[in-house]
């Protein structure tokens, strides 16, 4: 996983020390010798992750932290403060200015790395969600949103996997802060329990657990469905760096030492709650503006967009395999009667009913779509004229003999359709030659006398 480091230290034998360890994991590393260097540097090529100092002249690593979370297009740049300072006030305020993470001078190759690696994941995630964001307000269905600072991490459910009684009782005390609810599992089998029936925002797991590996379990986490996407805490011993390095490389978000800080451990806890809960955000705006940028939300039908692109495949696919390739444009009869009599609820409520036949009454490989307020497209893939047209006449009849009841009035309500056909021809470019000449089909019928169906007879060249 190569990626760009800048490492930001006033003191030049630090700065070559960490270039030196960097480099030699292919790392492509940056450096700036003090807090505004490492602004501009930021601003200019945005690297990947920042490896920060606290104890600087001017501007110190907690002020340069801060005003990398205030830039909209930096609040996500993963940040690790480097310090000689191991008391826990600092690492919390640390934490508190938006740091990820903290690493202690001398810095251990092991820890560096670890962290390092996992933070780089993290970004990687971060950036393709933030990417399909950008895309749906650039289509214009939503709003870009806010950095995950703006996340509330209260009430979280936290599942805390510790078997010693005694730790148990000490964290649960700790998590229980900020409204949030632990449940406790002293084994696999209870914390699987737990997982699989709470929508469980935060895992914390002890590494020393007497009948699991705990580094197991935490690849069982990344492995499950129901867990993939929920962070892990991890809570060991100063002398088992190692092993919680290793718990990082296996998925695992973070780790905290025992004897437990209260209020690292709330600041950590806060951060993994927070960014759960961002990530989700940005997930479901996805699925939702992913729907809304296709699909009509009246009639549950593709809409238009959908159908060019779509409608372009097939007639590609059906020139490959050549196979015929049957389109209708079909138009609802003197709709607007309907909205004027019965109003436009009315109105939507027959567009709905409308749709719900056309659906009903076609192969699940055909495509329906509403391109317009009452006209409708169907697609056909690998179907003759000949059959185009028994079906458009099916479809015909089936929409005439749909009636809506409706409480507002003593009749229920019926309409007619008049449908336009044409075949996919090898003269055509664009799905617009298509759909333009089942469009003055669809005239034809219209001015015959409405109520049916006319297929395209113009001459091809
Ligand atoms: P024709 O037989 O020539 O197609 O006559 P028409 O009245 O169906 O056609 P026209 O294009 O004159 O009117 C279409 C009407 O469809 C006008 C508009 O009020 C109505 N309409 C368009 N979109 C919607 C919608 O989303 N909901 C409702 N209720 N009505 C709509
Ligand atoms: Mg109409
Ligand atoms: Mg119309």
């Amino acid at each position: 996983m190569p990626g760009r480091v800048l490492v930001v230290d006033d003191v030049l034998p630090n700065i070559k020390l960490l270039e030196a360890k960097l480099m030699s994991e292919y790392f492509d590393v940056r450096t700036a010798s003090n807090g505004p260097e490492a602004l501009e540097i930021i601003q200019s090529e945005v690297p990947d992750i920042v490896l920060l100092d606290v104890m600087m002249p001017g501007i110190d690593g907690f002020e340069v932290c801060k005003r990398i979370r205030s830039n909209p297009a930096t609040v996500h740049l993963p940040v690790v403060m480097v310090t000689a300072l191991s008391d826990p006030s600092d690492r919390v305020r640390g934490l508190e200015a938006g740091a990820d993470d903290f690493l202690t001078k001398p810095v251990d190759d092991t820890a560096l790395f670890a962290r390092v690696r996992s933070l780089l994941r993290l970004k990687v995630m971060m950036d393709e969600w933030l990417l399909r964001e950008k895309t749906s307000a650039h289509f214009g269905v939503l709003e870009p949103g806010a950095g995950a600072q703006a996340v509330g991490y209260e009430s979280g459910r936290i599942l805390l996997i510790e078997d010693n009684p005694i730790d148990a009782a000490n964290t649960r005390n700790i998590l229980n802060r900020d409204d949030n609810r632990v449940y406790v599992a002293a084994d696999a089998a209870q914390a699987r329990e737990i997982v699989a029936s709470t929508d469980v925002e935060l895992i914390v797991c002890s590494l020393n657990l007497e009948t699991e590996d705990a580094l197991r379990l935490v690849s069982q986490f990344r492995a499950s469905e129901r867990t993939r996407q929920v962070p892990v805490l991890m809570t060991g011993e100063v002398d088992q760096l190692d092993k919680l390095a290793k718990s990082l490389d296996l998925g695992a978000n973070d780790y905290i030492m025992k004897p437990l800080d209260k209020n690292e451990l709330t600041a950590r806890t806060r951060t993994q709650i927070r960014r759960r809960r961002f990530q989700d955000r940005l997930r479901d705006n996805y699925e939702r503006s992913l729907s809304m940028a296709l699909i009509d939300s009246l009639t549950g039908l593709y809409n238009r967009r959908y159908l060019e692109t779509y409608l372009k495949s097939l007639m590609d696919s059906a020139v490959e395999r050549r196979k015929p390739l049957a389109l209708l444009v079909l138009d609802i009869d003197h709709f607007k009667a309907v909205n004027d009599t019965h109003g436009h609820l009315v109105g939507d409520h027959v567009l709905k009913a409308v749709a719900d036949a056309l659906t009903n009454s076609l192969r699940s490989v055909d495509m329906v779509a509403r391109i317009g307020g009452e006209e409708f497209v169907v697609v056909m893939p690998d179907t003759s004229e000949e059959f185009a047209e028994a079906v458009a006449e099916r479809l015909r009849k089936r929409v005439a003999d749909t009636v809506v009841e409706i409480e507002t009035a003593d009749e229920p309500i019926s309409v007619k359709i008049s449908i336009g056909l044409t075949m996919r021809r090898d003269e055509d470019r664009t799905v617009e030659d298509m759909i333009g000449r089942a469009d003055k089909a669809l005239y034809g019928a219209k001015s015959a006398g409405r109520n049916r169906v006319v297929a395209d007879i113009s001459q091809s060249d």
